[in-house]
């Protein structure tokens, strides 16, 4: 059990349980709801999350428990000496974002109470309007009841602790993280049990999506309706605007304008803005019977689903490692990953609809119903009348994911792409031990146009493994030599073995045990282990090479090298670069906090160098360097002291989260 959210998880409930604070029934508890604009944590809340005290009492007890599985602790890439004081100091952080889902849901449904309650007293509308309006008023009236109940908590989902708990800030439950909710009326008027039901945003996007049917109890349920979300100036309807790269799949939300030219990422031209995207939030159901048979149809096509992939930037520098692929000297393949990158799951329409190049679905943006046509404005639904306000939007979810990014050098064809994603799927979960559902992996920039694979780690337990295809030098290769093998070939002959070990049937292009899975079907008529067998022993005899930057490794380099001040930071630059150690990100980078600047700087491992020449062993320098030293663990970094050249290489194997493993 060494992953990352999981320990961290642990740490936060450790941090809960010294604090001595009370969670409540629900958050109506912990939050202020005189300002619904803020939803601020109650003073109790902010004094408890802000005490000094409870951290350090927290940290001797985490620290307590944690030194039991230090051991493991110390193979892991993200743990080091100053980990949990950062997880310490970010509490406050970390608490209020779990609360996000919460205020979202209750400023949704005061929205929808307001607007509705306008309707009542407009005195220019119809009877119709007026009732439907009701009808409304009635329904988040309801889902605050179900925000705020105290009593029947077991049964909640907004209970407190089990609330946080499918927030990940606290462990125990399997809960999937950050959800969407569904809303499920109550059969009948006399039972009260409105209920709501939660899946994972990347599943909710195509379950919860616009009028496709659930099941729930025996009963089937049409999502009908969103519940509107407001917008920053809590009038009008909130949509935005995004280009996606037609090479790479980048992502560019729009802020103002028609947005950039060319993709940031990889300098291709952009094509028109996709308009009106619209963040899909929580939805409502209501009881359907009977389905048609063209509804069905439909619905067994499913829709038409996209992804893009946004890394995080750090004043607008792509924040992403990458490796080079070679294979004979020649580039193979490149790999760029990114630490909980964006990714957005873009719902484009049914697959089955009148024109494909008509993106999203109609939708009444004053009640929230979704048109019961695409192509059709004018349909009513007997009870689901839609107001004159409709517009056609591309709904959309959200999540942050590690991610890794694979693009061959030379374009493959499309059954090779499928192929190979797929293989190498497999290969990721047989070498690192993970289920199938645990690394997801999607064409991008699409299914018809597939230029690169893209990988990300899809639940819990799988974190840290993609980082290491591009951190080890050796992993890509030994992926790919386990991909052959899950394809029936020999790794190291080629030889075609026809079958899985235990298999009685030959195996032509694809079956079970290679390519094939539940997760791909809509890809089996694409998959064939054949077309990717010579691609696939070249890149198990390659060797790559890793940048902590965008460009390549000799290039990063280089602009490192320019930046040495002295021969001997040069020597130690050289010393990393030829043993194929991970680059630092940084030289002589300022960190303000401690007023010091290293010679080299590790971003992502929080890790500050020096290479220290002669003069260090004056005692009045030595009393500095350990002041700085002091301020910057204070901080949270990891400060690295290089010396005499015979023990470099044991203060780099000391630290093998930060430099990767010596003589890999
Ligand atoms: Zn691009
Ligand atoms: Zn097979």
């Amino acid at each position: 059990m060494t992953n990352e959210d999981l320990i961290r998880s642990h740490v936060q409930a450790i941090w809960l349980a010294e604090s001595g604070l009370s969670l409540g029934a629900s958050l109506k508890d912990l939050l202020d709801l005189s300002d619904s604009s803020k939803l601020s944590c109650l003073d109790f809340v902010q004094d408890s999350l802000n005490s000094q005290g409870n951290r350090t009492k927290a940290k001797l007890k985490a620290h307590a428990a944690l030194s039991d599985i230090e051991s493991e602790l110390i193979q892991t890439d993200w743990w080091n000496e100053g980990w949990l004081d950062s997880v310490l100091s970010q509490i406050d952080l970390q608490f209020n974002q779990a609360c996000e889902r919460w205020r979202n849901l209750y400023r949704a449904a005061m929205n929808q109470l307001e607007v509705q309650h306008k309707i009542i007293k407009d005195a220019s509308r119809s009877i119709q309007d007026k009732r439907q309006a009701e009808r409304l008023y009635q329904e988040a009236k309801s889902q605050l009841e179900l925000l705020t109940e105290a009593e029947n908590i077991v049964q909640s989902d907004f209970y407190s602790y089990r609330y946080f708990a499918s927030e990940g800030f606290l462990p125990g439950y399997s809960f999937p993280r950050l959800p969407l909710s569904a809303y499920i009326p109550a059969r009948r008027i006399r039972s009260q049990d409105d209920e709501f039901l939660s899946r994972p945003r990347f599943l909710a996007i195509s379950e919860f999506g616009p009028r496709s049917i659930i099941y729930h109890e025996g009963s089937r349920y049409i999502i009908n309706k969103v519940n509107l979300p407001v917008s920053d100036t809590g009038e009008g309807f909130a949509v935005l605007r995004a280009k996606q790269c037609p090479i790479c799949g980048y992502l560019h939300p729009i802020s103002n304008g028609d947005g950039l030219d060319r993709c940031e990422r990889c300098g291709s031209l952009l094509e028109a803005p996709m308009n009106n995207v619209f963040r899909l939030q929580n939805v409502s159901t209501k009881r359907r019977d009977r389905i048609s048979s063209d509804e069905e149809e439909r619905l067994r096509q499913g829709y038409e689903l996209r992804t893009a992939i946004r890394f995080a930037d750090h004043g607008g520098v792509i924040s992403a490692r990458n490796a080079e692929i070679h294979f004979q000297g020649k580039l193979i393949g490149k790999l760029t990953y990114g630490n909980s990158a964006t990714l957005w799951r873009i719902n484009l329409g049914w697959r089955r609809r009148a024109n494909p190049q008509q993106y999203g679905f109609i939708l009444d943006t004053e009640r929230g119903y979704w048109a019961r046509k695409e192509d059709d404005q004018t349909t009513l639904e007997a009870d689901d009348p839609m107001s004159p306000r409709t517009m056609r939007v591309v709904p959309f979810v959200e999540d942050h994911k590690n991610c890794l990014l694979f693009e061959p050098s030379e374009g493959l064809e499309l059954e090779q792409m499928a192929s190979l994603q797929a293989a190498l799927k497999n290969a990721i979960q047989v070498e690192y031990q993970l289920e199938d559902s645990e690394v997801a992996a999607e064409p991008l920039p699409s299914g018809d146009e597939r230029h690169s694979i893209l990988f990300y780690e899809s639940a819990e337990g799988g974190a840290g493994v993609l980082r290491r295809l591009v951190d080890d030098p050796d992993a890509f290769a030994r992926v790919a030599a386990q991909a052959l093998q899950v394809c029936h070939f020999d790794p190291q002959t080629g030889e075609d073995l026809r079958h899985a070990p235990n298999a009685k049937e030959d195996c032509e292009a694809a079956c079970y045990d290679c390519l094939m899975s539940y997760y791909n079907q809509m890809d089996h008529r694409h998959l064939d282990r054949q077309t990717i067998k010579e691609y696939l022993l070249q890149c198990s005899q390659s060797t790559s090479t890793s940048s902590p930057q965008t460009i390549s490794r000799a290039e990063h380099c280089q602009h490192l090298l320019n930046l040495c001040q002295s021969d001997l930071e040069r020597e130690w630059l050289t010393f990393i670069e030829k043993s194929n150690l991970r680059l630092p990100s940084h030289a002589q980078l300022l960190l303000e906090t401690c007023h010091t600047r290293p010679d080299f700087f590790y971003e992502q491992e929080h890790a500050a160098i020096y290479v220290d020449g002669p003069h260090h062993i004056y005692p009045e320098r030595q009393q500095r360097d350990q002041t700085q030293k002091d301020c910057m663990e204070d901080t949270g970094y990891t400060v690295i002291r290089f010396d005499l050249f015979e023990s470099w290489g044991k203060v780099i194997e000391k630290y093998p989260s930060v430099f990767g493993l010596l003589g890999s």
